[in-house]
């Protein structure tokens, strides 16, 4: 007989068919005559109940049906008496396949607080919770591809170890083979990277854009989904030292056409995902539901997850430019009464409780602003003619703040030049991607957007740390 995965067998059941499920234990409950095993095997957040009956069984098996074992069990699809379920099995073998000795098995039955849950994170994908968590990100990843595909895009792999620090944000991890014990070094004392494996100091991406420009100019309209490393010491619950970016870029197109693209591509993806794991999204949402119960009225979500999603995928996103913003944050009632920790006023970055402020209190929805100041962005942006501002355009998403960076990108190589020159980027060390601006370069337009952050979006998980397996941050890769 073949396994069929619980998924199948809950939507193409039929009472009576012969069954072989394979799984892990969630719970076991009974009495003497009968007992109850719950049996998950990942593919859905349902369980299956098999129904034991303890006359046929021996007491030896029985015993190590337990939390977290994992069983094969064949026997007969059956109506389930019970509430909670259609279908149930009746078993007529239990086979014990792996033990989970009860006394130290770190998951009870009782709920963990997501803490805890980080600490045994090489178990974690056996709860309720992270079992959606990381099926809904599965189901994005594919979405993201399946978009693009759809599109015409071409996906490319750009290289995670660089000689370039795109953002300009010094925030990298480098990379080396020296041994850190006895490092080579040139007569003024300074370590010598061209003894170096690569032959110059190299570190890990924090973006694959720069590369990505690269293949538009080829392909016409290329993505990058790869990860990315930034070593910013940020103990925030929305940064990772390692998370992975969607990386569009296209040639021919201005910051309009960016913006459309964006906003299309996350109701897609999040679509998708409502479409394709409507369970694990409620089951999601009902526990955030009972989150809020144990938060003060004030602090409790106005709408549930799916209302959220659905608002999301069913409106236009607001569309401001950075002046405006600041015209908003400055009429605020918010700022007048002072209830802004940072100030507020024209060329700031915006800070995230601004952020947040536009898109929850001001907009109620997801707000593209555009234009931000030229000194609070990156050189490659391309210069607005006002000589102020860049046409650059971040995504705040409710909950989140900012989800998108993107910009249409400077193809002026004068104006480029001049840029790096400001900040203090090297002609030389960036000759290759100067080069698409000396040789058939075109108006073109990319963004970036930090998966985990809309993984979070979507599961309504409030910390990064628990939308991707194995989370990397500061003072942290176990596992
Ligand atoms: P932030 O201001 O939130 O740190 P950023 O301006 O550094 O973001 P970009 O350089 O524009 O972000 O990167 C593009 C996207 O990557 C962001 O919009 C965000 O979704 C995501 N991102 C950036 N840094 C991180 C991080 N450390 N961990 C997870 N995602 C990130
Ligand atoms: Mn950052």
């Amino acid at each position: 007989m073949q396994r069929t995965k619980i998924k199948d067998l809950l939507t193409g059941a039929e009472a009576g068919n012969q069954v072989l499920l394979k799984g892990w234990v969630r719970t076991k409950r009974g009495n003497k005559f009968v007992n109850f095993i719950a049996v998950n095997d990942g593919s859905t957040i349902h369980n299956l109940q098999v129904v034991a009956e303890a006359d046929k069984f021996s007491e030896e098996t029985l015993k190590d049906v337990t939390t977290g074992a994992a069983v094969v069990v064949t026997g007969e699809l059956v109506a389930s008496q019970g509430k909670g379920q259609a279908f149930e099995i009746q078993a007529a073998n239990i086979e014990v396949v792996g033990k989970a000795d009860p006394e130290t098995y770190p998951l009870q039955k009782k709920a963990h607080s997501l803490e805890y849950l980080r600490e045994i994170a090489h178990l974690r994908f056996r709860t309720n919770t992270f079992g959606a968590v990381f099926r809904v990100r599965n189901t994005l990843a594919f979405a993201v591809h399946k978009f693009f595909n759809e599109r015409g895009f071409v996906y490319m792999h750009t290289p995670i170890i660089t000689a370039s620090d795109a953002e300009g944000a010094g925030e990298t991890f480098q990379v080396t083979n020296f041994d850190l014990d006895n490092m080579p070094r040139t007569e003024d004392g300074k370590i010598n990277f061209a003894e170096d494996f690569f032959g110059k100091a190299t570190n890990l991406t924090v973006s694959g854009q720069l590369e990505g420009e690269l293949a538009a100019m080829a392909f016409s309209d290329i993505y990058t989904f790869g990860p990315t490393f930034r070593a910013e010491n940020s103990n925030t619950a929305r940064h990772l030292a390692e998370f992975w970016m969607i990386e569009p870029e296209m040639a021919f197109h201005d910051l309009k056409m960016n913006a459309d693209l964006a906003e299309a591509f996350i109701k897609y993806i999040i679509r998708y995902a409502l479409e394709n794991n409507r369970d694990d999204i409620e089951f999601l949402g009902q526990r955030l539901v009972e989150e809020d119960k144990a938060k003060p009225q004030n602090e409790r979500q106005e709408m549930t997850l799916i209302e959220k999603l659905e608002l999301v995928v069913n409106n236009d996103f607001e569309r401001v430019t950075y002046t405006e913003a600041i015209e908003i944050l400055l009429n605020s009632s918010h700022y007048k009464k002072k209830k802004f920790q940072y100030d507020v006023s024209w060329g700031i970055d915006l800070q995230s409780e601004h952020e947040r402020y536009l898109v929850e209190k001001h907009f109620k929805k997801p707000v593209i602003v555009t234009d931000y100041p030229k000194d609070i962005k990156a050189f490659y942006m391309r210069l607005n003619d006002d000589g102020k501002t860049v046409a650059a355009m971040d995504i705040l998403a409710p909950g989140i703040g900012e989800i998108v960076g993107g910009s249409q990108r400077e193809e002026r190589l004068d104006l480029l030049v001049e840029r790096m020159k400001a900040v203090g980027i090297h002609e030389e060390d960036l000759w290759w991607y100067l080069d698409t601006r000396r040789f058939g370069g075109c108006p073109h337009a990319g963004f970036g957007l930090g998966f985990e952050r809309m993984v979070q979006f979507v599961t309504g998980m409030g910390n990064i740390r628990d939308v991707i397996p194995f989370p990397r941050t500061p003072k942290n890769a176990e596992f």
